[in-house]
């Protein structure tokens, strides 16, 4: 039992430190003369060993003017210790003056009455990690910007996830780093000898140092924990440690590791058994645990090492327990793949083209959708020149000028242009943005972005734009007719004339009609396009219906409206848009085919189906014309007929009927007359 050791020395403590690939320096009096500097600290500073001894400002002149002396300064004075992170500062290497970032802690090291009696300086050469930190928020915003216009790239995507490739290498290297700074932690027999020698280097007396190195291990940022091999009793463990595992001190002393940590224990005990009894070190990055951390469960992501310390005999007297948190860089890295994986989604969903030109080589990579677009066979060679020749000769400017614009302005663009695709289909719309991108020297490079094809909705802006034409015009001529009427009205009113009052009043009414209908029909095209077209449905007998609708037909009597079949017929259905099916079928038959007398309603029961029809006699529809009645703003020839109406009334119908999950249709023969079908389901 004698042989182990309660604690350890000053010695070995120091020792740690040197060998620590952690930089580390220690500064003293207002000058902050480097004491002492570890390797990697030099290295950080670009300079040699001999820099020690001298006031920091002469060792790094290039310090002037940047603030970190007077940090130190105010750490001396106030024992208030500093830390920072993604701290810039420029330092001079291999005769250059660069920037770097760096994580840093100046820490006020105290005596055991309370005075400052050194700075300890501890750094990590944070400049990779920081700038891919900038990358990821740079894509971050980016993303928030494609999702808004559903404009980036899967070259973009492809690019981005190779940074994010290149981010993760470079943390799992520093991870590795990590792993060897642990390992180096770790310290041999003849490590000691040589601390000893760095010891006597310093010129404080020994009470002084020891008290001050142990002081140095227990503020030290990684976590360290000791724990004596034949009973696992936690032998030393510093604050780091403590904030990892989320206890108080006195939580783990004069305990077992596992009584400790108990949560921990399935786990990690059986690798503990092992590294005692094998004496070989294990180390583990990112590993997920279940810690309590001041009374709550969180998921925590550590990187570890379990190192063996020997006896001379070899034997394994205590592990070494050097651990560091990485969870917040675990979970920012996942959040960037989700982020990734959201926008590929976005991407694929929206049928969007991605595209990104070299622009060393002009060597044009494009997504499978943009092949697809532009009529290219799958994988083939593509430039940006061959590219914008399929440009159409009056957009090819505007194009290469917005490419031109964006690697100049550093904005991205977004235009649209025709194109006559490569394997000679119809020229089409497409809507296309994108972006340049710079080397870390600020050239340029590539430019990518997104396209889509936006040829229906270009073509469907223009349809709109001729049904706006047209409703004005079809509203022109009744507004024309009832202003007409009121006028002669309004200069009969002192006398009115008998026979021609009840003529002017009847013109009206017509006028008026007509008005209301379309207005009708714009309201209902409206609603429907909003998706607002809701069924109030009731149980109704489909032949009362028809006996009472169409009253304005029987009353005008120039057609006969005859019901045949089932007149028991009932159906649960909105009665009132059904209704508003009927009388826009009589209503074409009235208007297309004005010769016939007698139009005839049918019902039946087909299957669990209610079908309902209403035929003419009249000219009937040419064949080629049949398919397209039902679309939107659709009307066949309409000079012939002074009352056509704005191509709405059988596209609202056929919305009606499939909204109640019926089917409409038409059955016609030139010469013989038309029947227009519906049908309900019961
Ligand atoms: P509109 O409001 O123009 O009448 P509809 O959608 O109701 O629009 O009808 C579309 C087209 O179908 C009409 O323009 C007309 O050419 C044709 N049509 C509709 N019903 C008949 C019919 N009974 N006989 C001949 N043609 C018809």
């Amino acid at each position: 039992m004698s042989n182990y050791p309660s604690h350890f020395s000053s010695d070995l403590l120091l020792t740690i430190l040197s060998q620590a690939k952690t930089a580390t320096a220690i500064h003293s009096t207002d000058e902050m003369i480097i004491e002492t500097a570890n390797d990697a600290m030099i290295a950080i500073w670009g300079k040699e060993k001999s820099i020690i001894g001298k006031p920091i400002e002469e060792a790094l002149p290039e310090l002037k003017g940047q603030p970190f002396l007077g940090l130190l300064q105010s750490v001396l004075h106030t024992g208030q210790t500093i830390a920072g992170s993604d701290t810039r500062a420029d330092l001079m290497v291999d005769g250059e003056l660069k920037a770097f970032y760096f994580d840093f802690e100046y820490r006020a090291i105290k005596n055991d009455a309370g005075e400052v009696i050194c700075v300890l300086h501890t750094a990590t050469d944070v400049t990779a990690r920081y700038l891919s930190r900038q990358r990821e928020l740079e894509l971050e915003s980016e993303l928030q910007a494609a999702n808004e216009e559903l404009a980036a790239t899967n070259e973009e995507l492809a690019a981005a996830n190779e940074e994010l490739a290149a981010a993760n290498e470079e943390m799992s290297s520093s991870n590795e780093e990590l792993a060897s700074t642990l390992e180096e932690l770790t310290v041999t027999n003849e490590e000691l000898a040589e601390s000893q020698e760095i010891l006597q280097t310093l010129n404080y007396n020994l009470a002084e140092s020891e008290a001050r190195f142990r002081a140095v291990v227990t503020q030290a940022p990684v976590g360290v924990c000791i724990i004596r091999a034949n009973d696992l009793m936690i032998q030393d463990v510093n604050d780091a440690y403590l904030k990892v595992v989320g206890r108080e001190r006195a939580a783990m002393q004069n305990r077992t590791i596992w009584q400790a940590v108990p949560e921990a224990a399935a786990t990690y005990a059986p690798i503990m058994n092992s590294v005692i009894n094998t004496g070989v070190a294990y180390s583990a990055k990112e590993h997920e645990l279940q810690l309590l951390r001041n009374g709550v469960t969180r998921s925590v992501f550590v990187n570890f090492v379990y190192e063996p310390v020997r006896f001379e005999d070899n034997s394994v007297k205590a592990v070494m327990v050097v651990t560091v948190d990485v969870t917040e860089q675990v979970e920012a890295r996942r959040q960037v793949e989700a982020a990734e994986e959201m926008l590929r989604l976005a991407i694929d969903s929206a049928n969007m083209g991605t595209w990104m030109a070299d622009l060393a080589t002009d060597k044009l990579i494009i997504s499978k959708q943009a092949e697809k677009i532009h009529g290219v066979a799958h994988g083939a060679e593509m430039t940006l020149t061959a590219a914008l020749n399929l440009v159409a000769a009056e957009h090819v400017e505007k194009v290469s000028n917005a490419i031109k614009q964006a690697v100049i302005t550093k904005n991205s663009f977004d235009t649209e242009y025709i194109i006559n695709p490569m394997d000679g289909a119809k020229p089409r719309w497409l809507k296309a943005t994108g972006k340049a991108y710079y080397d870390d020297r600020g050239r340029p490079v590539n430019v990518s972005g997104t396209m889509i094809d936006i040829t229906e909705s270009k073509a469907y802006d223009q349809q709109k734009d001729d049904f706006i034409s047209i409703a004005s015009h079809e509203l022109k001529t009744p507004v024309t007719s009832l202003k007409a009427a009121l006028q002669l009205l309004d200069r009969m009113k002192a006398n009115p004339s008998p026979q021609v009052l009840p003529k002017l009043i009847e013109q009206s009414n017509r006028s008026m009609d007509k008005i209301s209908t379309l207005i009708e029909d714009l309201l209902n095209l409206s609603r429907m396009n909003e998706g607002q077209l809701k069924l109030d449905k009731t149980k109704f007998t489909i032949a009362h219906m028809l006996n009472q609708c169409c009253n304005h037909v029987r009353v005008a009597g120039k057609h006969e409206l005859i019901l045949q079949g089932d007149e028991e017929l009932e159906v649960m259905a909105d009665e009132h848009r059904v209704d508003q099916v009927i009388v826009n079928m009589v209503n074409n038959a009235v208007k297309y085919a004005p010769n016939s007398k007698q139009i005839f309603f049918n019902v039946e029961k087909l299957g669990n189906t209610a079908r309902i029809s209403v035929r003419d006699t009249g000219p009937g529809i040419a064949p080629d014309k049949l398919s397209h009645l039902f679309e939107r703003y659709y009307r066949t020839d309409a000079s012939g007929y002074q009352n056509s109406g704005l191509g709405l009334g059988l596209y609202i119908s056929a919305e009606i009927i499939r909204k109640h999950g019926g089917e409409i249709g038409v059955d016609s023969e030139l010469g013989k007359g038309s029947t227009f079908w519906f049908t309900l389901p019961l």
